[in-house]
């Protein structure tokens, strides 16, 4: 039995035929649409606006599933360089226009597309460099997930990169970034950027780092889909490769939750390493017919991963799992079973699912430090799914701490994230409801929100959640220092 059914999110139909970066690549071709010939000094990429008749076609591909926000940029900018982002930096504030930064398009909310204004897409640039000596990827922000994996490689160095191979790097590090290996970096990605280009509404360059631009240093380590400038290049610290992964998976049935979710609380508590990755994800049984009554068919996936220096002591990192118990209430276990990094992407996250089981998505969350409490009251609503591609994963052992230097600020044990995934427009009102009832169920056990997973749509307030009161005034006061005229949108549904 293959458990690519149980990955967490599965990719569109188009991408499941090409290549990761080739799909994204030819959506951005510059010879793709014509470009057009609008003036903005010293701009080389490409333009297009609302009249062009390609204005639809290139729109739609700005979103990476298909239930594309309707919000209409009035032009799409298509940047090339950083002296291009910079020049659209100043001709948008010269010319009134309201800017919305674009990077790879994985935001679920599709927080790039707005209404109005330019949408300023800088996920062509995408170079990268390891400086080997001090352990540093430098990527310029539409780096894929996979494409920094295996450069950090080549060097015998690893990042906790997305789990999917097409996640672009800015957007995912921005606003989090919970990557493979969470534990070897304090639970979140944001915590390895080491520094930051980024130009700001009066189209200046400034590096941010620890010494130069504290300020911004601290509000691009964590920020996310509402940063009040456009970044051009990251300064990522790097680990070393583990060099054994392993995985085991159990395969429980759903009335077992609470005897699941005890083992895995104890497990993570108590037993687990912080190089073992640890996940409990409701979902639908793949292996048997789609219309099985739903409290036959509805299970508990329980995956570890471990991210050994050797196959002895990645085997030893699994063992407090394999005698925990959870094989013997399983109706199917894999256990110990060896992976590259490109073999997680394959088995856990791959392109070749059948087609339009992603067709469309919308995901909301908490972080909790209570899973086996939002799980229990979760699966009954979870039962009752309209789509059986709906799943409830909760990524647990996150453990993050706060960092003075950082504005990330949802410090809890575990993030728990419902799904709602569905194939066909007709149904997307009982996909929606059926997502904005898992709030009040999931919300009385937050600790806080998730902010590149969030959904706003249902409560502004949501967004706002992602931070502490405290991290969400310094980051209006840096947003009034450095933006005062409001260049840049702010969080979706903010003002
Ligand atoms: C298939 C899939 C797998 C995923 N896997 C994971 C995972 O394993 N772990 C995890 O934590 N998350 C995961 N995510 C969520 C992902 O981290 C977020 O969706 C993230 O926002 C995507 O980044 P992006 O660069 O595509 O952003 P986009 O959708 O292009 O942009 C989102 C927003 O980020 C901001 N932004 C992005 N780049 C810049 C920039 N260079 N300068 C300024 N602002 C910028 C902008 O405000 C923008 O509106 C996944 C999402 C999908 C769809």
């Amino acid at each position: 039995m293959s458990s690519i059914n149980y990955k967490r999110r599965k990719v569109l139909k188009q991408f499941a035929s090409m290549t990761a970066l080739g799909a994204v690549n030819m959506l951005r071709s510059p010879g793709a649409f014509a470009a057009r010939n609008q003036a903005i000094p010293g701009f080389q990429g490409s333009i297009i606006a609302k009249q062009d008749a390609n204005y639809e076609e290139r729109r739609l591909s700005m979103h990476w599933h298909h239930s594309v926000p309707k919000r209409y940029p009035d032009v799409m900018v298509h940047a090339e360089t950083e002296a291009d982002v910079i020049a659209a930096v100043k001709h948008a504030a010269n010319n009134g226009q309201k800017i919305s930064v674009h990077n790879t398009g994985h935001n679920a909310m599709g927080s790039s597309l707005r209404n109005g204004g330019m949408l300023l897409d800088v996920g062509s640039m995408a170079n990268i460099e390891i400086d080997e000596t001090n352990k540093l990827a430098i990527c310029q922000p539409g780096v894929r997930s996979i494409q920094l994996m295996a450069a950090a490689r080549s060097k015998g160095l690893s990042f906790p990169t997305p789990h999917c191979p097409t996640v672009g790097i800015s957007g995912f590090t921005m606003g989090g970034g919970q990557g493979w290996n969470w534990g070897n970096n304090e639970g979140m990605a944001c915590f390895s950027i080491a520094a930051a280009d980024i130009i700001t509404a009066d189209g200046q360059l400034r590096h941010a780092s620890p010494d130069e631009n504290p300020d911004l240093y601290w509000a691009v380590r964590g920020g996310g889909p509402g940063f009040f400038g456009v970044v051009t290049k990251l300064w990522l610290n790097l680990y070393p490769l583990p060099k054994a992964i392993h995985a085991s998976n159990y395969i429980i049935p759903l009335d077992r939750l609470d005897e699941t979710t005890a083992i895995s609380d104890k497990l993570v508590n108590q037993s687990l390493d912080k190089r073992v990755e640890f996940i409990n994800l409701l979902a639908h049984n793949p292996v048997i017919p789609a219309d099985t009554p739903a409290e036959q068919a509805k299970i508990c996936f329980v995956t570890a991963f471990a991210f050994g220096d050797s196959e002895k002591e990645s085997l030893e990192l699994l063992e407090p799992i394999t005698a925990s118990g959870l094989g013997e209430m399983s109706v199917h276990k894999e256990e110990n079973l060896p992976f590259s990094y490109e073999g997680l992407y394959n088995k856990y996250f791959s392109l070749q699912v059948p087609a339009g089981m992603m067709a469309r998505y919308k995901v909301d969350n908490v972080m909790t430090n209570e899973p086996a409490k939002v799980l229990h009251d979760l699966a009954d609503h979870f039962r009752k799914a309209p789509s059986h591609h709906a799943h409830v994963l909760a990524a647990m052992g996150l453990n993050i701490k706060h960092h003075d230097d950082a504005c990330f600020s949802s410090l809890a044990t575990t993030y728990v994230g419902c799904y709602a995934i569905w194939d066909h427009e007709k149904d997307d009102d009982a996909n929606f409801e059926w997502l904005s009832k898992c709030a009040p169920i999931m919300d009385p056990y937050m600790k806080g929100r998730y902010a590149n997973e969030v959904e706003p749509r249902f409560d502004p307030s949501r967004l706002r959640q992602c931070f502490s009161e405290e991290a969400w005034a310094r980051l209006e006061q840096l947003r009034t220092k450095y933006d005062p005229k409001g260049l840049f949108h702010h969080y979706l549904n903010e003002a």
